[in-house]
């Protein structure tokens, strides 16, 4: 059975595959838009994602998606727009700030490392006042 869906921007119904859900048609235009928007936003870096989607006629949803993706990145964080999904500070690109990425990166270090890590340093390091 194929994979029957309902295009995100139009509203036509199309054959998934994979990636977006977009038709041929709307996946084609978008491309062509985020070359645009790279281009506009090269021009001039004050323009926001909401002037941006107004420009050239994209759901605001749908241009956040592109920074979640880092498709769209801004050099600077847009006020509220786009904000850190842990601790909703405003960031220019990706899903997280510096700070929870390194939180991240921190708790998916492998279990071996953590175990040992606090035990020996903790013999080691046995006066505070070194910090
Ligand atoms: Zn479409
Ligand atoms: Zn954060």
């Amino acid at each position: 059975m194929d994979d029957v869906r309902v295009c995100e921007l139009c509203g036509t119904l199309f054959k998934y595959s994979i990636g977006p859900e977009l038709c041929k048609e709307c996946l084609g235009k978008t491309e062509k838009k985020l070359h645009e928007i790279r281009d506009d936003m090269e021009r001039d870096p004050g323009l926001t994602l909401s002037q941006l989607s107004e420009a050239h006629d994209l759901p605001l949803p749908f241009l956040k998606n592109w920074v979640y993706e880092e498709r769209i990145k801004f050099s600077e964080p847009k006020s509220s727009e786009v904000v850190c999904k842990a601790c909703k500070k405003p960031i220019g690109c990706g899903k997280y700030c510096e700070d929870c990425k390194t939180d991240l990166l921190i708790g998916f270090a492998p279990a071996e490392e953590k175990r040992e890590m606090p035990d020996m340093k903790g013999k080691i390091r046995r006066s505070r006042n070194r910090w």
